[in-house]
């Protein structure tokens, strides 16, 4: 593999640098900065900006929209929206659901979704995960059954992340029971404006509102907004997992987090000296930096692959584990670097309005949002399939052991 960039792919970073610089709203980058929570309309601002561009589905093919980049291009445009501190792009529409549908849904069904998801005029949400489905995800019991054209819901979500942002919602629902619990699953479209869906909100650990339980009392939907064909939902989800799996790499943010992170070490003094010179810290910032090293190399290793080969396997497994200890690790390290200033922050974020944050009165803005995010990195090796899981995949798919 040959990690140079050619003159034209650096001509491309500093196109995209320059537009984050210039033309993207500067007010959402301020709010990052302060380690505030951004609403739906500075996401859908954000999304905007990036479409306008022709830049928000890097993942899609040219012809329903997407940017025709080849792997440096997208690893490149990551690297700079993420060094911008820009958000990242909300996955459950461009980066989850739209693959399912231009890859299985009816060419009415792309015409109709694909261009409201390009121009961040819907948000989704992910409506897989039940109370007592998680895990276990084939053991859902959501219902939808057929009356007429349409299929009447009942049944409930939860753990349902933006949610409480959400326009639509993809769901697996059971259609029928059948000998295998994954036959009789059903993919399923929901409009979230629709008579009997209730959202109830789920506060986590850092104090932020990122989950939601979502219910269902006899929704009606028409059956024109199923996926594919009834009872085969499950091949269809766990295609879409895959990709789900593959983007939670974020190695260019952890890049970023890692020279923040010096860069603090460096301006912290511990004991009278600066934290960056403590030999056991350095010990530990290294052998993190080595680990995101290798993170590195295997994920443009997969996306590689998926440029040539199509959607990514289950070594996307192999991906969400590694990515998500390396990202639990930085954190630790963050909030170790930050000390006694991010511990109060996040008790003035929780007590006070976590949506509003904290400005940085208490410290400089890195160190406010550490322990934050140290509590919601922890989430990271339960959502999207827990590393237990992960490792359960590995073990009889990748490596072929019973
Ligand atoms: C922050 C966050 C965001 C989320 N967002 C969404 C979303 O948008 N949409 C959605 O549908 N879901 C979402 N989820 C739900 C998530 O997918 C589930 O929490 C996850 O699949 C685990 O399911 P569970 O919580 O029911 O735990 P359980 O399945 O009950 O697992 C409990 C423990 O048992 C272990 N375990 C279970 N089975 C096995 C096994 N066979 N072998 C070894 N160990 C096992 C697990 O690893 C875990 O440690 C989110 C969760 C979190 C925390």
């Amino acid at each position: 593999m040959d990690l140079r960039y050619s003159d034209a792919e650096r001509a491309f970073a500093d196109e995209v640098r320059n537009f984050f610089q210039n033309e993207y709203p500067q007010d959402i980058l301020d709010k990052r900065r302060r380690g505030q929570s951004l609403s739906k309309e500075d996401l859908q601002r954000s999304e905007r900006a990036l479409s306008d561009r022709g830049w928000l589905a890097a993942n899609w093919p040219p012809e329903y929209g997407g940017t025709g980049w080849n792997v440096t291009e997208k690893y490149l445009f990551d690297e700079e929206l993420e060094r911008a501190g820009a958000p990242p792009i909300v996955p459950m529409g461009v980066i989850y659901v739209a693959p399912v549908l231009y890859t299985f849904g009816s060419e009415e069904q792309k015409r109709r979704f694909l261009p409201d998801i390009l121009r961040a005029n819907t948000f989704w949400a992910q409506g897989y995960s039940e109370p007592g489905a998680g895990s276990d995800l084939a053991g859902l019991e959501c219902r939808a059954d057929p009356d007429g054209d349409d299929y009447i819901v009942n049944g409930t979500k939860t753990w349902t992340s933006q949610a409480h942002f959400a326009d639509w919602i993809f769901c697996l629902v059971r259609t029928s029971r059948e000998e295998r619990k994954q036959q009789g699953i059903t993919f399923l479209m929901i409009d979230m404006n629709t008579p009997g869906v209730r959202v109830e909100p789920i506060i986590t650990v850092d104090g932020g509102h990122h989950l939601n339980t979502v219910s269902f009392t006899d929704v009606r939907v028409p059956q024109s907004n199923r996926v594919g064909e009834e009872g085969k939902g499950w091949s269809y989800a766990k295609y879409l997992l895959t990709h789900e799996r593959t983007s939670y790499a974020h190695i260019a943010g952890k890049k970023e987090q890692m020279r923040k992170l010096e860069e603090f070490a460096r301006a912290t003094e511990s004991g009278g000296t600066a934290l960056w010179d403590d030999v056991e810290f350095r010990r530990r910032y290294d052998a993190v930096a080595v680990e995101l090293t290798t993170l590195e190399f295997t994920t443009l290793r997969t996306l590689a692959a998926v440029a040539t080969g199509g959607a990514p396997g289950n070594e996307s497994s192999i991906l969400k584990v590694r990515s998500t200890e390396v990202a639990q690790a930085i954190t630790e390290l963050w909030v170790e670097a930050s000390g006694y200033p991010g511990l109060r922050a996040v008790r003035d974020r929780s007590q006070a309005d976590w949506n509003g944050g904290p400005e940085g009165a208490f410290a400089p803005a890195w160190p406010v949002t550490a322990v934050a995010d140290y509590f919601f990195t922890r989430a990271q090796s339960i959502y999207g399939g827990t590393n237990e899981i992960q490792k359960n995949v590995i073990a009889k798919q990748v490596l072929g052991l019973e």
